[in-house]
């Protein structure tokens, strides 16, 4: 017999629904994707009380966040749940965890999005670097971007890019070394940003990577941009 533990991890190998892959408590027949529902009300919405641009809540109500942008939201607290739900689905993704990928866009196509939202002008994802699309088998930003937009009714379109980092750092000045994360994301080629964009990713945590990225599309000609990701976690 063994330890329920390892029944778990084995059950969730074959495919089989003995035992739920986040709680390891027993599943009924409304699991989807191996995890109980349960397991699924972790996707928790936030605090109401958040603030409009960064989504976390500020006890004296003034936002201390240096955002390029006047409108951001998550649609999940990201330690929702018991095990953290988002904490357990995002590394299952970027494992190339096709089941979770698929119950969780499906939640996506049918959560109430910000009113804001609907005045965007076109949508776009955070990039990924093509080391990481290959090892997954598909591009989770382009996919939630591509739903969103569908939802919304406005253009899809990849306008950034992440470059793979060339050269070790070590071999780089201080200052070179500063300016590295900055040129790390830039406008693909031939892509014009216009209007309001939206700029979706998966988890929003520090945000240096969204700034980043909205300050391209800034830089590139969107009028303004507007984030939206699926967790905030902080
Ligand atoms: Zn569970
Ligand atoms: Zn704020």
């Amino acid at each position: 017999m063994l330890p329920a533990v390892l029944q778990g991890a084995f059950s969730g190998a074959r495919g089989s629904l003995l035992l739920c892959r986040g709680c390891l408590g027993s599943v009924g027949a409304d699991a989807v994707a191996g995890l109980c529902a349960r397991c699924w009300r972790g996707l928790v919405p936030l605090a109401e009380d958040r603030c409009p641009r960064c989504a976390l809540v500020h006890a004296d109500g003034d936002c201390p966040d240096p955002t390029a942008w006047a409108c951001g939201d998550a649609l999940w607290d990201y330690h929702g749940g018991r095990p953290p739900l988002g904490a357990l689905l995002l590394p299952g993704l970027k494992a190339g965890e096709r089941g979770w990928r698929r119950a969780l866009l499906a939640r996506v196509a049918v959560v109430a999005l910000p009113d804001w939202a609907a005045s965007v002008d076109q949508v776009t994802a955070v990039p990924s670097t093509l080391p990481h699309r290959l090892l997954r088998g598909f591009d989770f930003g382009a996919e939630l971007g591509t739903l969103l937009a569908g939802r919304l009714g406005r253009p899809f379109e990849l306008l950034l890019s992440k470059a793979w980092r060339s050269g070790r750092q070590a071999t780089r000045t201080e200052t070179q070394r500063r300016r590295l994360p900055r040129k790390a994301i830039t406008l693909r080629r031939g892509a014009k940003p216009a209007g309001v964009v939206l700029l979706v990713d998966d988890v929003w945590t520090t945000g240096t990577t969204l700034l980043r990225c909205a300050q391209a599309l800034r830089a590139g000609g969107a009028e303004e941009v507007r984030v939206l990701t699926l967790f905030r976690a902080l």
